[in-house]
């Protein structure tokens, strides 16, 4: 990423962190959560699936040249962002010329739907050792973490981006099938993988992985939130694992509650979802109720959890002492509706 993008990010990044701003600038006591419903970033894009074009092989033929068509890059999980001159950033898509020369020599192309009636693609290159050199890409712009760039993106442009990475995440982890081991080739606009296997020619469709995510409180004004090994420096956030099969999703609230901090829930309310596809999950968010008590910690789970008031929460400094989740995250949304919904 060249230095002025990367500035960008960090400018962006300091925006949502009130540690930036001097002492007398802070919007404190009451942090800026917003209770207006509304979908979590990622959710609700722009696109028509259009899945009834997905097996009609001419209109796809015809739309991966077509000239309003435009191809969203992938590269290993990152995607190509430009910057705007008016500030902030937007995601590259290529036209079909350069995407077709890209195709040619390997990338593979996912239809994620229609924009009006445009066709817009996800054009895998994560079979590239790098991207620098490649005349299709040549002064586009550069790959990034759609994490880092999203807050910076116009309304929409991150669904079809963590659409695409997610495509992308799946193709590239079922190039074989689980059958037979035999090789796959996708098909249905890249919405499946049929083994190539005369024999088998079993069909293998995308998958995510149901997580739950909940932010526990006491029914009053104390929650419960907890540090895991992997968070940033400060980092404090709800609880959160992933479904088990066969497990209902209150089952996956209540069992992660009780492993991870030892407290038995009830009142399991579903809050909003989230597609995070970082890889491959799909956050369900919910909020559970548990009597006040000590907490019994799982040192491999977490390094740390308590019981936060909303008095603390409201006033958290933003810095490497304390700080909230990432503001795209629907941690974050569970966190600001349990405040916004308190005195
Ligand atoms: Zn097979």
């Amino acid at each position: 990423m060249p230095e002025s993008l990367a500035r960008r990010v960090a400018r962006c990044k300091r925006a949502c962190q009130f540690a930036a701003l001097p002492p007398h600038a802070r919007p404190m006591p009451h942090l800026p959560f917003d209770a207006t419903p509304r979908p979590n970033v990622y959710a609700a894009g722009p696109l028509d699936r259009a899945d009834r074009l997905r097996r009609d092989a001419d209109w796809l033929a015809m739309a991966l040249s077509a000239p309003d068509s435009r191809f969203a890059p992938v590269w290993r999980g990152r995607h190509l962002f430009e910057e705007r001159p008016e500030g902030g950033a937007a995601a590259v898509f290529l036209p079909a010329d350069r995407a077709g020369a890209l195709r040619a020599e390997g990338a593979e192309v996912c239809f994620l739907g229609l924009d009006g009636s445009a066709a817009v693609f996800g054009l895998d290159l994560s079979h590239l050792e790098t991207t620098d050199h490649v005349p299709a890409l040549a002064g586009l712009g550069d790959f990034a973490d759609l994490r880092q760039i999203g807050p910076l993106l116009p309304a929409g442009e991150g669904a079809v981006l963590a659409q695409a990475r997610a495509m992308a995440h799946w193709h590239g982890r079922h190039r074989f099938c689980g059958l037979c081991g035999a090789a796959t080739a996708p098909g249905e606009g890249g919405y499946l993988r049929r083994c190539t296997d005369a024999g088998c020619g079993a069909a293998h469709f995308p998958r995510t992985d149901p997580a739950v995510i909940m932010l526990v409180h006491d029914g009053g004004e104390r929650c419960v939130l907890g540090r895991n090994h992997r968070f940033p420096p400060g980092m404090h956030s709800t609880l959160a694992g992933f479904v088990e099969p066969g497990e209902s999703l209150e089952d996956a609230v209540a069992r992660e509650v009780l492993e991870e901090v030892g407290l038995r829930v009830r009142d399991v309310t579903y809050n909003s979802s989230q597609p995070w596809p970082f890889p491959s999950s799909l956050m369900l968010g919910f909020f559970a109720r548990a009597d006040f008590g000590d907490l019994t910690i799982d040192p491999d789970e977490l390094e740390g959890a308590r019981w936060y008031s909303r008095a603390e929460l409201r006033a958290s400094p933003e810095d490497e002492r304390f700080k909230l989740p990432r503001a795209d995250s629907i941690a974050r949304r569970l966190i600001g509706d349990w405040l916004t919904a308190g005195p």
